[in-house]
């Protein structure tokens, strides 16, 4: 069987450059290894209610857009991408309660009731986030980052960049801390760090304006998260692309050092001169390519990165709306307590309390994903693969059961009566069903060694005709970064073999 095009993995990364490629004429193949597209973007039900399995909501849409506009098409005839507002409730320990709004005058006044001045420093906080989204981010998200000369290309194509690059050299704690005085304040806008699943200490500092960023507007697609890859695959199948579900790639094959097709483990082999991979970039090379297949310096180089920190997902169906306020619920952290996780618990093999994590409602925004009058809560936790405690396998259900009862015990939320459904998705459930080794859902620790030029290329230097999409390369992980690192493998591609 012969393609232009394999690409290994449907999820956003991976679908982005497959629909481009098969937009601009090559015969494409994506190979799957489960029965669905999106890989972390994606929806499964168990016993009626529609789960996500791991991204619960998207912000910065544009470059959605700008993805369905360079295959000719436009986004909401694919993606019913509903307005989510407020972006978070808060409750604290000692019982308070708040939200943001999407709004940043609104969001502005809620700040300054807990801090009259950090309510000033927001609009200083959102003028700096709002010129580099516009100016510096928007200029990178869909452009090549991977090498020192794409970096200094792009500072000097946009030379305003300049003054954000400290937030590449400052960590996200001190690039929030020169912002807001509060203890309160800084403590509602820490989780973002765990959004790359790094601690506020580890963090690059241009992570803390996602806490701006997320008031340029979020979205909750109509029908789960599944419904963004399906809508990429729906035009990518249009424009004549093929997807083989449960196919599991084994390797990569080579002739001379150059790919020339895949094979599977059912032990099909599909011939091709390119293959896009949007696999973890360290399974990639070590076990698909091989690494006696890899020069000795690429061997060193792949070996030396970690892997992203796991995140456990409870997930509850329940037949009685939460006592929460809005489609995602914050229960409090500080910054302190953030890099606690990391250094005292993570480190040490210990599952931290759940003061940690993000509680989604998809319910709130899409009543349609569970049986009327029920709802659907997921709880985004962060965890070691190996827990002291014990394998995940046997401590599943004392897991759920303490994150229950923290969250009844600290925050007062009572859940345990009205679940109807429990699943836990650990760290070790991921790698089974997505195959992230040792449940690294972002690919790589996504620190600043990771990060721009010092991730794995998107053109591969070691392999002749591979090329990588999604987490593990240069933006990291999250729906827009995979979708734009889709986009500029397409581009290097097109480049390469036009
Ligand atoms: C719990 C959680 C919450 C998140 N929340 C958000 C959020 O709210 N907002 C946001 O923007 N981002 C969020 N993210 C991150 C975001 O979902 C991911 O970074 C992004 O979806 C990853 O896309 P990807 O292109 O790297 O591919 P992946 O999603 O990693 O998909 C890779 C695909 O490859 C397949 N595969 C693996 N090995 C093989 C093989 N050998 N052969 C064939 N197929 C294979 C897998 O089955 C999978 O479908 C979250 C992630 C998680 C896990």
């Amino acid at each position: 069987m012969d393609y232009d095009a394999v690409v290994v993995g449907t999820g956003l990364g991976g679908l982005s450059c497959a629909a481009i490629l098969a937009e601009n004429g090559f015969k494409t193949l994506v190979c799957e290894h489960t029965d669905r597209v999106g890989g972390c973007c994606s929806t499964y039900e168990y016993e009626g209610y529609r789960f996500d399995i791991g991204a619960s909501v998207v912000e910065l849409a544009w470059v959605i857009d700008e993805l369905f506009g360079r295959l000719g098409a436009k986004t909401s005839d694919y993606v019913d991408l509903l307005p989510v507002d407020p972006i978070y409730g808060f409750i604290t320990a000692d019982g308070r309660r708040f939200c943001y709004p999407v709004d940043v005058e609104e969001t502005g006044k809620v700040i300054a009731s807990l801090s009259a001045k950090d309510g000033k420093s927001w609009e200083k906080f959102a003028e700096v986030g709002s010129e580099a989204i516009r100016k510096a981010h928007g200029k990178v998200m869909t452009k090549p980052m991977g090498s020192v000369r794409d970096m200094i290309k792009a500072v000097a194509d946009h030379p305003s960049m300049v003054k954000f690059l400290k937030y590449f050299v400052l960590n996200f704690e001190s690039t929030l801390c020169s912002f807001f005085r509060s203890d309160d304040v800084r403590a509602s806008m820490c989780l973002q760090s765990y959004f790359l699943r790094l601690p506020p200490a580890l963090c690059p500092g241009y992570v803390a304006f996602l806490a701006y960023s997320e008031h340029e507007g979020i979205f909750y697609p109509r029908g789960g998260m599944i419904a963004i890859p399906l809508g990429i695959a729906r035009v990518y199948e249009e424009r004549g692309g093929s997807i083989w579900f449960n196919s599991t790639v084994k390797r990569v094959l080579l002739r001379s050092g150059q790919v020339c097709g895949v094979e599977m483990t059912d032990g099909i082999t599909v011939r091709s001169r390119l293959v896009v991979s949007n696999i973890n970039a360290k399974t990639l090379y070590l076990e698909v390519v091989g690494e006696e297949n890899l020069p000795s310096w690429a061997r060193r180089a792949i070996r030396s990165y970690e892997g992203s920190m796991p995140s456990p997902v409870i997930m509850l169906g329940l037949d009685a709306p939460p006592d929460l306020d809005a489609h995602h619920t914050v229960p409090y952290s500080t910054l302190d307590f953030m890099n606690r996780i990391w250094f005292e618990d993570y480190l040490n093999d210990r599952t931290p309390a759940f003061g940690a994590g993000l509680i989604s409602w998809s319910t709130r925004t899409d009543p349609t994903l569970a049986p009327v009058g029920h709802h659907i809560l997921n709880m985004i936790a962060f965890a070691p693969y190996r827990p002291a405690e014990g394998d995940w396998d046997s401590i599943k259900e004392p897991y759920l059961e303490r994150q229950l009862g923290v969250l009844e015990k600290h925050f007062g939320l009572r859940l345990k009566d009205h679940v109807v459904v429990a699943r836990v998705n650990t760290p070790k459930d991921f790698e089974r069903i997505l195959r992230h080794p040792r449940g690294a859902v972002y690919g790589l620790q996504n620190d600043i060694t990771c990060a721009a030029a010092f991730s794995p290329s998107v053109r591969s230097r070691a392999v002749k005709g591979l090329y990588l999409a999604g987490a593990s390369t240069d933006l990291g992980g999250g729906i827009v970064p995979t979708i734009g690192s889709g986009m500029v493998a397409a581009d290097l591609i097109l480049r390469d073999f036009a």
